[in-house]
């Protein structure tokens, strides 16, 4: 018998309501048939709670957002919203929601589908199987670090324009820390191995980077393999032989810059979910939201053209790092492997010879039905 689930669900803007109606249906069948309980709330966050509120994310959403075990979004943004102040713009609303809730580590898996392996940037040989998580740190580093700014280069007559741009790579040992702690214990509920990724080469932050890291391993999880990497040489392994890797964990620059690359690796934006969590809460269990890194697709909105397989992979990384339910998020992963083995494509996944694409809902209906069949 487990607990009550709470959820959060901000379909957000263009598919994001399209793609978080599958989800929801992947909810539903667990409920029904999982004897899992789930509370499920539903709010407004970026363009359609401006349209609404007059803010991307109103004072009610926020602490509803703190009050629950996870938060589902779906993508925020659209053309309609482009001209907005900074401070009301779509992405604040997320962006407010990450800051307050202090989700420091962004888990970004990189995992390609076999049957999707002739997608990838790469060739099949290296890429088929590929199966890695990088956690990037996501509230420090030098994108917030003090001092920052442009200003006047006094007194150095030899500048040419006369200006200097300044960001502050800054990490405390505690930030280093509870990053390094999460990435081992993400790493023990999968194949036990950490490599970490800085420039301690050449820079400080990079030296304490790596000894904060090395810590951590020593004194509270000796079990798990730990190696250091200097980050180009990261990135450079991440397309010569990316199988290599288990669990990357690396800062907010590196991180961003990683993720990215490695996000390619796996073929289309569609497929790519995402966490990001914080300390735990009172219960256990961490401060977490779970989204598709994919935006809101302008584009193709309100035309059952996207692909949910990204939002509802992200539902199961829910499943799994905020619930401890690792055997029915394997079970809902191998649901979308089996879809997408027999040959089922949505729009994006479609080459030129390929045959006629499903619509979002006929995926999320063949994935709810891959989940019944298996059980
Ligand atoms: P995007 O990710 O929305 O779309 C890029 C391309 O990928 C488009 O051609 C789109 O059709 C396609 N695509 C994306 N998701 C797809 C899916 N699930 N299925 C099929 N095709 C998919 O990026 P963009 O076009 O640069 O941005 C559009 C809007 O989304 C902007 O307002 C941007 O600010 C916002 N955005 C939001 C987030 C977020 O909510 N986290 C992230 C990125 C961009």
């Amino acid at each position: 018998m487990t607990d009550a689930y709470s959820l959060l669900i901000l379909p957000g803007d263009g598919i994001g309501p399209e793609v978080m109606a599958e989800v929801v249906k992947v909810i539903d069948w667990f409920g029904a048939n999982r004897g899992m309980t789930f509370e499920v709330g539903h709010d407004l966050v970026g363009g359609a709670a401006y349209d609404r509120h007059g803010v991307p994310l109103s004072d009610e959403t926020m602490a509803r957002a703190q009050s629950v075990d996870a938060v589902l979004l779906g993508a925020v943004g659209g053309p309609a919203y482009d001209d907005l102040d900074f401070s009301v713009k779509p992405e604040r609303g997320l962006l407010r929601l990450r800051k307050e809730m202090d989700l420091f580590a962004n888990l970004r898996p990189a995992q390609c589908f076999d049957a999707l392996a002739d997608f990838s940037s790469l060739k099949r040989e290296i890429v088929a199987g590929l199966d890695i998580l990088i956690v990037r740190e996501l509230t420090s580093g030098v994108y917030f670090g003090e001092p920052r700014g442009i200003h006047a280069d006094d007194n150095n007559p030899d500048n040419e324009g006369g200006r200097v741009g300044v960001n502050t790579q800054r990490y405390t040992s505690g930030e280093v820390r509870r990053v390094a702690r999460a990435a081992f214990e993400l790493a023990r509920k999968r194949g036990n191995r950490v490599c970490s990724m800085e420039k301690a080469n050449v820079m400080e932050s990079g030296i304490l980077w790596r000894e904060e890291v090395q810590w951590v391993h020593d004194n509270e999880y000796p079990d798990v393999a730990l190696s250091h990497m200097y980050a180009d040489n990261g990135a450079m392994q991440l397309v010569r032989n990316p199988r290599q890797f288990d669990v990357i964990v690396t800062d907010n620059l590196f991180g961003d810059i990683l993720s990215d690359a490695a996000a390619m690796l796996t073929g289309s934006l569609g497929m790519l979910p995402s966490a990001s969590l914080g300390a735990p809460m009172a219960n256990g269990r961490p401060k977490a939201l779970y989204e598709p890194v994919h935006g809101s697709a302008p584009d193709i909105a309100g035309q059952g053209k996207a692909n949910p397989i990204a939002c509802i992979l992200s539902f199961a990384m829910a499943l799994r790092y905020s619930f401890d339910e690792g055997d029915a998020a394997a079970a809902l992963e191998r649901a979308v492997e089996k879809v997408l083995a027999d040959g089922v494509r949505t729009a994006d996944l479609m080459g030129p010879e390929d045959g006629t694409a499903v619509s979002t809902a006929q995926m999320g209906d063949l994935i709810v039905a891959a989940l019944a069949a298996e059980a």
